[in-house]
C-alpha cells in the first residue's frame, strides 16, 4: 500500500479513510466532579466561561484551510457541554459552519448530563442543528449514582431521555456504567433493561476504570470501596453482551450497542482511520498523515490562540507503519474487525508466527477470520487489549516469544487469559480529547 499523502488528493487517503472530516469540540467545565472522573474537566460552578466559544473558533481558523473536506460529524464532547448556554452553542456552530463546509444533516452530537436537560434546552439544541443527545446516565440505580457522584438522579434521566424523544430527537444515547463497587449483576441487568425499554438507538456501557488520584480510587485504597473482582466484573460485560443483543442491539463495537443505523458516526471515524479536527484544550486532530495533541491545561492553550499561535504541543507524523498499527488497534474494537489484506504489510516476513498466534486465538475463541477479515469475537472484546498486544507482538523486529505463553499481558502458563478485565477492553470510547 502506499501510504504517501498524494498532492492535491483530498478525497481518501488510508485505508478506513472515506475522505470525510469530523470535528470533535472539548468543553472541559463541570458544574461538580464525578469521584471517578479522571478527564480533563475544570469545576466551574459559574457555568462555562465567558469568551470559550471564540477561542474555540479562533482554533477552528488555524485548521479550516488545511482541509476542504466535507464535515458529515460535529460532537460536542467534555466535561459538560451542555452548560454551554444554547445562545453561544449556536453561535459556535454557525462560526465552524463558516469556517467548514458541514453537510446539510451532519451528525452533530451534544453530551449532555440529565439534569441539564429542560424543554427549552431541547428547543435551542435541535434549533442550533444538534439532532443527536449523549446522556450521561451511568445507572438507575440511586447507590450507584450516589457513589460515583452524580449530580443527576434516575428519575431526571429517564425526564431527560423522554422529553428529548418527544421534541422529536431519534438518534438518542444513554452511558451506562459496568464494575462499580456496590453494584450487583442483577442491578446492571436491571439497568441494562431500562435503557434498552428507553427511546433511545444507542447504548454505551463501560467497565469502570480506576484512576490514579481519583477520589474513587483513594477511597478504594483506603478500603471504604471495595471494587467487583475481576470475575464479577467479566460477567457483568458478558451479561451485558447476552442482554442487549438477545433485545436485538447490534454489538457495533466493544462498549457500544446500537440499533440499525445508531452507530455513533464520528466515533467511527477513530475506530476506521477517518480524519477529524480537534478543538480545546486536550483534544486530538488527525488530519493530513499529523495526530496533533493540544495541552490538557486551560491557560497554557488560551495564551497560544491569543498569541496567534498553534496551542498544540504534541506532532506526531503518520508513517505508513504507524496508520497500519492505528488501523489494527483501533479497527479491531469494531466487530466488523479490519480487513487482513490491510494489516498483512504489518507482518511481512512473520506470516508464519502470524498464522499461529491466529489460529491459537481462534481456538481459545477470541479472534475468527470472518470473510476477508480479522475480528474479535464477543469473548475477544474482553481481553482486547492483551489479544492486540499478542497480535502485535509477532511483527517483524519483535522478539519470538514461542506462540503461546509470555505474551505481553498474558500471565504465564495461562495463554490469552483474563489478566485484568479493568482497562482491557470495554474502557472509555476514544474522543477527540483522548482525555
Ligand atoms: S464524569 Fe463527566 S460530568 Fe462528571 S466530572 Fe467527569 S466530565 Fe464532568
Amino acid at each position: 500500500m502506499d501510504a504517501r499523502r498524494r498532492p492535491g488528493k483530498t478525497g481518501p487517503l488510508w485505508p478506513g479513510d472515506d475522505g470525510s472530516l469530523g470535528i470533535y469540540v472539548h468543553v472541559p467545565y463541570c458544574a461538580s466532579l464525578c469521584g471517578y472522573c479522571d478527564f480533563h474537566r475544570t469545576v466551574s460552578p459559574g457555568g462555562v466561561p465567558a469568551g470559550y466559544e471564540d477561542r474555540v473558533l479562533l482554533e477552528a481558523r488555524l485548521h479550516h484551510r488545511d482541509s476542504v473536506r466535507e464535515v458529515d460529524t460535529i460532537y460536542f464532547g467534555g466535561g459538560t457541554p451542555s452548560l454551554l448556554p444554547v445562545r453561544r452553542l449556536a453561535a459556535l456552530l454557525d462560526g465552524l459552519r463558516r469556517l467548514f463546509r458541514v453537510a446539510d444533516g451532519a451528525e452533530t452530537t451534544l453530551e449532555a448530563n440529565p439534569e441539564t436537560v429542560t424543554s427549552a434546552s431541547i428547543d435551542g439544541w435541535q434549533q442550533a442543528g444538534v439532532n443527536r443527545l449523549s446522556l450521561g446516565v451511568q445507572s438507575f440505580q440511586p447507590g450507584v449514582l450516589e457513589l460515583l457522584q452524580r449530580r443527576a438522579t434516575a428519575g431526571q434521566a429517564l425526564e431527560a431521555v423522554v422529553a428529548a424523544a418527544r421534541a422529536g430527537f431519534e438518534r438518542l444515547s444513554v452511558d451506562l456504567m459496568a464494575g462499580v463497587p456496590g453494584q450487583s449483576l442483577k442491578g446492571l441487568e436491571e439497568d441494562l433493561r431500562r435503557a434498552s425499554d428507553l427511546p433511545v438507538d444507542h447504548i454505551s456501557v463501560y467497565a469502570l476504570d480506576l484512576h490514579p488520584g481519583t477520589p474513587l480510587a483513594q477511597r478504594a485504597e483506603r478500603g471504604e470501596v471495595l471494587l467487583p473482582g475481576d470475575d464479577l466484573c467479566a460477567r457483568m460485560l458478558d451479561r451485558t453482551h447476552e442482554v442487549l443483543t438477545r433485545e436485538g442491539w447490534g454489538h457495533y463495537e466493544i462498549s457500544n450497542f446500537a440499533r440499525r443505523g445508531g452507530e455513533c458516526r464520528h466515533n467511527l471515524k477513530y475506530w476506521r482511520g477517518g480524519e477529524y479536527v480537534g478543538l480545546g484544550p486536550s483534544s486530538w486532530s488527525r488530519i493530513r498523515g499529523r495526530l496533533l495533541g493540544n495541552p490538557r491545561d486551560d491557560v497554557a492553550w488560551t495564551k497560544a490562540l491569543e498569541a496567534g499561535l498553534p496551542p498544540w504541543e504534541t506532532e506526531i507524523v503518520l508513517t505508513p507503519e504507524r496508520l497500519l498499527e492505528d488501523r489494527l488497534i483501533f479497527g479491531l474494537r469494531l466487530a466488523e474487525g479490519v480487513p487482513l489484506a490491510e494489516v498483512q504489510g504489518l507482518f511481512a516476513g512473520t506470516e508464519y508466527r502470524l498464522a499461529h498466534l491466529l489460529g491459537r486465538l481462534s481456538d481459545q475463541g477470541l479472534a475468527e477470520l470472518h470473510g476477508d477479515r480479522l475480528r474479535l469475537t464477543p469473548k475477544g472484546f474482553l481481553v482486547s487489549t492483551t489479544v492486540i498486544a499478542e497480535l502485535l507482538s509477532v511483527r517483524p523486529g519483535e522478539a519470538a516469544q514461542g506462540g503461546g505463553e509470555g505474551f505481553p499481558g498474558v500471565p504465564s502458563g495461562k495463554p490469552g487469559a483474563v489478566s485484568s478485565v479493568r482497562g482491557n477492553g470495554p474502557v472509555r470510547a476514544p474522543k477527540g480529547s483522548r482525555s
